[in-house]
């Protein structure tokens, strides 16, 4: 495909490489290098990105079926398969989102992303996730989303893209914050706490010169995200494994995936 206004397709970015390993299309020679390079020194980081998304599916659906009408999804990523208001509206035809995320990219395909039941909305926002007040005193997401009622805040393979300097859990309090009680926060993350160690220094060789940086944290770092909230069964583990049994029993698992429920 050719590069879009206000995209270079030079520089590698996470959601086109993350589209590269879901089989999408809409990822540039770049971006397929550094997925396959990634691919090729460790295994089962392509399972994992697929993994991701369908765990991202079945927390929608678990927390729609709980009664939740409202998601507010930082980090869209390429519209791929079982977008969040696909899958929430599927359940529940007047559930809202509100998606939000900085690569121009997926602007371009904001028509996929509005496509709303006529009971629902869908919206869609070119925002930084690292500007909560921006995000939250949007007026579109004041519009569609009522934050004295139960809202979903998904987080789901975004902040592995946060690095320390810009503070994750001050951002992920900061949203928190906007949450009433009996709201969500569906997240999950890069970690190499359930690899084999050797596995973990491969990957950590392999992408230690990466145009795209990702920062992998231990199930203790991810957990305190969580602060503020009760973990909803079985708590943080693979994404895979989240209310379900693996896709890919055999590959090792690089991404942690939970929900809570705000006190
Ligand atoms: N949540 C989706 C997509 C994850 S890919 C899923 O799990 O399937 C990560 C997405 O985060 C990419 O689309 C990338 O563009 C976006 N992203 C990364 N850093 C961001 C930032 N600072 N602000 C907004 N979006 C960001």
């Amino acid at each position: 495909m050719s590069a879009p206004p206000g995209i270079n397709p030079n520089i590698p970015h996470s959601a086109r490489v993350y589209d590269y390993w879901l089989g999408g299309k809409d990822n540039f020679e770049a971006d397929r290098r550094v997925a396959e390079a990634t691919m090729a020194a460790v295994p089962g980081i392509r399972e994992s990105a697929r993994n991701n998304r369908a765990f991202l599916g079945r927390a929608v659906r678990h927390l729609t079926r709980l009664g939740v009408r409202q998601f507010l999804d930082l980090g869209t990523g390429i519209p791929s398969q079982g977008n969040t208001h696909e899958v929430a509206q599927a359940e529940a035809p007047e559930s809202r989102v509100v998606y939000v995320d900085n690569d121009p990219i997926v602007m371009t395909h904001a028509r996929a992303l509005l496509t709303s039941t006529e009971e629902g909305r869908t919206a869609y926002l070119e925002a930084d996730v690292r500007d909560p007040a921006a995000v939250l005193e949007h007026p579109e997401v004041r519009e569609i989303i009522d934050f004295s009622q139960p809202v979903a805040l998904m987080m789901v393979a975004i902040l592995m893209h946060i690095s320390d300097a810009d503070d994750p859990a001050g951002l992920v309090k900061a949203y928190a914050d906007a949450l009433p009680t009996g709201g969500y926060l569906v997240l999950s993350h890069l970690t190499l706490d359930l690899v084999p160690p050797r596995t973990a220094e491969d990957y950590l060789a392999a992408t230690a010169h990466q145009a795209m940086h990702r920062t992998p944290r231990t199930g203790e770092q991810i957990t305190r995200y969580f602060d503020g909230f009760d973990l909803v069964e079985p708590g943080l583990v693979a994404v895979s494994e989240w209310h379900d049994t693996p896709l890919f029993p055999d590959e090792p698992a690089w991404m942690y995936g939970g929900v809570g429920r705000k006190r």
